[in-house]
C-alpha cells in the first residue's frame, strides 16, 4: 500500500515538474538549428570565397601549415559540404546513439529531456551559469558554481569538463579511459547551444528571468520562456512558412553572406584551447543585459517592437553555436599531429613548397 502511495507521489511531482516553466536553455527548436546548423551544408557554391574563409577559420591548424595544407582540407571541406570536418562527422555518426540514425541534431534536446529524472538530476544546474544581479558581467571563478556552491558546476564547466571527455577518452587506447563518449558529445553538444541563449548567463535573483512574468503578446509567460522558445516560434510563424527547417535555411545563408567576415572571431579561441566557453559567456550577459532585461519588467506585455528588435540577436546567436559547436569538435576529433608534434618531427613548420616551380 504504502508503495502504491509513494509511487502516486512521485507520479505527481514528476508531472509538477513537467508544469513548472524550468530553466531549459533554448527550446527543442533552438538545439535543433544550433545542432543542424553545425553538421548541415553550405548550400551556396556560388560563394567559393566565402566558403573558403569560413573553411579556414574551422580548420586553424591546417591554415598555419602552408598553403598545399589549406588546398587539401578545401577540398574534403566542399566534398562534404559542412562545418564539420571529414574526422569529426565520422566521429560524430559514431558516437550518437543508434536511434538518432546519424544525426545529432535529433539528439541535441537529450539533456533538457533526462534533467528532472532522479539519476540525473545532478545535471540539472549544469544548464547555465547565474551572475550577480545588474553587473552586467561573467566570470568563471566567481561565477561558476552551483546553488550549494560546488565550483565548475554550471554550464561553461560542464562544457569543459565533457570537451576534456572527448578529447582524452575518444584519441585514447587506454582501456582504463572509461567515459560514456555517446553522452559526452551530446551533453557538448547542447551546453554549447545553452551558453549562447543570453538569458542562460544572466540574474540570480531572477532564476535566468523565470520570475519574471510578461504577456508574449496575449499570452501570459515568463522572460526566460520568450528567449527559449516564444521568439522562435513567432519567427517560424511570420516569416518562414512555419517551418523550421526553413528558418535554418535562411541563418545558414547569412552564415555564408552577411556574417562571412564575422566567422574568424567568432571561431577564435585566443587560449588556443580547443574550446573557449568563457568569452561565449560574456557576450550572452552583455545581451541580456541589453536586449533580454531593456524594456521587459514585470507586467509588461511585449510585442512586435521587441519581437522584431530581438530577433537578429536570436538568429545570430543560433547561428554562432552551429558554428561554434562544429569548430570545437573539428577541432576534438582532428586526428592530424598538432603543430608542436610536427614542430618536434620535422624541425620545422615551414610551408612545403612545390619543387616544379622553383
Ligand atoms: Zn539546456
Amino acid at each position: 500500500m504504502s508503495g502504491i502511495k509513494l509511487w502516486w507521489i512521485e507520479g505527481a511531482f514528476t508531472i509538477l515538474l513537467l508544469l513548472v516553466p524550468g530553466n531549459l536553455g533554448w527550446g527543442k527548436e533552438g538545439h535543433y538549428a544550433t545542432c543542424k546548423i553545425a553538421e548541415s551544408a553550405i548550400k551556396s557554391r556560388t560563394h567559393g570565397n566565402y566558403d573558403k574563409k569560413i573553411l579556414d577559420c574551422l580548420t586553424l591548424e591546417y591554415f598555419d601549415l602552408g598553403k598545399s595544407s589549406i588546398r587539401i582540407d578545401q577540398n574534403l571541406f566542399l566534398a562534404n559540404q559542412s562545418f564539420l570536418s571529414e574526422e569529426a562527422l565520422k566521429a560524430v555518426k559514431e558516437l550518437v546513439p543508434e536511434s538518432a540514425e546519424g544525426d545529432l541534431a535529433s539528439v541535441c534536446s537529450w539533456p533538457d529531456e533526462i534533467k528532472h529524472r532522479y539519476n540525473w538530476r545532478w545535471t540539472s544546474e549544469l544548464h547555465y551559469v547565474d551572475t550577480p544581479d545588474f553587473r552586467c558581467n561573467y566570470d568563471y571563478c566567481r561565477d561558476c558554481h552551483d546553488s550549494s556552491g560546488v565550483k565548475d558546476n554550471c554550464v561553461t564547466g560542464a562544457i569543459y569538463n565533457y570537451t576534456e571527455q572527448l578529447v582524452t577518452g575518444y584519441n585514447s587506447s587506454n582501456s582504463l579511459v572509461k567515459y560514456n563518449l555517446t553522452e559526452a558529445l551530446m551533453f557538448l553538444s547542447h551546453y554549447i547551444g545553452d551558453v549562447h541563449q543570453p538569458l542562460h548567463v544572466s540574474f540570480t535573483s531572477d532564476e535566468g528571468g523565470n520570475t519574471i512574468t510578461v504577456r508574449w503578446y496575449k499570452r501570459k509567460t515568463n522572460l526566460h520562456h520568450v528567449w527559449d522558445s516564444d521568439i522562435i516560434e513567432s519567427a517560424m510563424k511570420t516569416f518562414y512558412d512555419k517551418d523550421l527547417d526553413v528558418m535554418i535555411s535562411a541563418i545558414e545563408k547569412n552564415i555564408t553572406d552577411k556574417w562571412s567576415n564575422d566567422i574568424s572571431s567568432w571561431t577564435n579561441c585566443t587560449s588556443g584551447d580547443e574550446v573557449c566557453p568563457d568569452p561565449w559567456a560574456s557576450e550572452s550577459i552583455k545581451y541580456a543585459c541589453n536586449y533580454a532585461y531593456r524594456n521587459a519588467t514585470p507586467g509588461t506585455t511585449l510585442g512586435d517592437d521587441y519581437f522584431l528588435s530581438r530577433l537578429p540577436v536570436v538568429e545570430m546567436r543560433l547561428a554562432q553555436g552551429g558554428v561554434r559547436l562544429a569548430s570545437t569538435l573539428n577541432h576534438i576529433f582532428d586526428s592530424t599531429p598538432s603543430i608542436a608534434h610536427k614542430l618536434a618531427y620535422f624541425g620545422n613548420i615551414q610551408p612545403t613548397c612545390d619543387t616544379a616551380s622553383t
